[in-house]
């Protein structure tokens, strides 16, 4: 065995490789260890049945299966699920399964806490811990498939941290989910979503697995922006609207904007208008997430049915695209920006 000590998810299909051929095993067993990984969720190398005896032997001696801990498991009355993982250092974080029509989508963590502080978001006001591993990253998607015995369809990173400060590790994992010999997930099933980190944006328009991109907009100007999310001081609007034109250009995706309509913050026709204006030419989606409160901010509230209304008819004239989403998990605490990694 090569020194060192190793840990299954922390290798990518490559590392397998240069490890079974330091023992002398053919190249095919990397992909024959990662369908039982990530394929069939068999996690215990004594069950590894087409390995020989002493192989399944000696990996277990060496290399480690680390998964996150289930702590806790919530179910909504609308079905969807959320977990509370505690990792091997003690950091917790969740994940949350949501069902639409017998499609499952899992919203997975990419940070323990969000450095970012949104004043909006529970994750961010909660401050941050640290980078999750590309281990800890896929050990989530992993877990709650074999929690729930079925395949998840969908993958976003929607859930605690902002994705595109923790790259390599996040592109890692999704290399993972997409390898036809490990997870073998379509990239049309794999969502980044962003507080809107430029450079982060750039990389992903060159990133060879052409995934789905969701901006966090929620103001269409400077100053209301750099209030509610104060990363717009670092990457204002101009050079967001700069690096999504060119992420648009490159993979002739279309971008989605998810815009959580606050009670008389964020919420008035002419915000509409301005949004409109800014993103022209870029041909988005519109998601509205109606406002879910938090502990910290109970000044923050969901709009008014009749400003929603009003916002929507807006858009509609318009002509832009979009979706008012149905509010999900927000009994347990599980709707975007509920996520804490918190017994509470
Ligand atoms: N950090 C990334 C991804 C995690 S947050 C980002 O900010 O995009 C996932 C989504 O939840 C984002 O669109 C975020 O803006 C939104 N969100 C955060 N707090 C919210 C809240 N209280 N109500 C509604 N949406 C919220
Ligand atoms: Fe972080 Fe996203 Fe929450 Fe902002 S909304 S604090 S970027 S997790």
């Amino acid at each position: 065995m090569i020194e060192g000590t190793y840990d299954a998810l922390e290798l990518t299909l490559s590392d397998w490789e240069i490890l079974f051929e330091a023992l002398g095993e053919p190249k095919f067993r990397a992909s024959q260890v990662c369908q039982w990984i990530y394929s069939k969720k068999e996690f215990n190398y004594h069950s590894m049945s087409n390995l020989s005896k002493t192989l399944r032997e000696k990996l277990s001696n060496n290399i480690l299966m680390s998964l996150p801990i289930m702590l806790r498991q919530q179910v909504s009355k609308d079905g969807t699920k959320k977990y509370l993982w505690s990792l091997n250092d003690g950091a917790k974080i969740e994940s949350v399964i949501l069902n639409h029509g017998g499609h499952k989508t899992a919203c997975i963590s990419s940070q323990a806490g969000c450095p970012l502080g949104c004043i909006f978001c529970r994750t961010g006001a909660n401050g941050f811990k640290r980078n999750l591993t590309r281990g800890e990253i896929l050990g989530q998607f992993l877990m709650m498939e074999k929690i729930n015995g079925a395949d998840i369809n969908n993958v976003v990173f929607m859930g605690m941290g902002e994705p595109l400060l923790n790259e390599d590790n996040v592109f890692s994992a999704i290399r993972s989910l997409n390898d036809k010999r490990m997870r073998n997930l379509g990239a049309r099933h794999i969502t980044i979503s962003t507080s809107g980190i430029v450079p982060g944006i750039k990389d992903l328009a060159d990133f060879e697995i052409p995934i789905r991109l969701s901006l966090s907009l929620h103001a269409p100007n400077d100053e209301l922006r750099s209030k509610l999310m104060p990363v717009n001081k670092n990457y204002p609007l101009q050079s967001l609207l700069y690096a999504l034109r060119r992420y648009r250009e490159r993979t002739g995706e279309r971008i989605t904007i998810e815009y959580a309509l606050i009670d008389r913050v964020n919420d008035s026709p002419e915000y509409a208008y301005e949004t409109a204006a800014l993103l022209d030419g870029l041909e988005p989606y519109i998601n509205l997430i109606p406002f879910n409160p938090i502990p910290s901010r109970p000044d923050l509230q969901r709009s008014e049915q009749s400003r929603i209304k009003a916002f929507c008819n807006a858009l509609t004239e318009l002509k832009i695209e979009f979706e008012l989403r149905k509010e999900r998990g927000t009994d347990i605490m599980a709707a975007c920006g509920q996520l804490a990694g918190s017994q509470q």
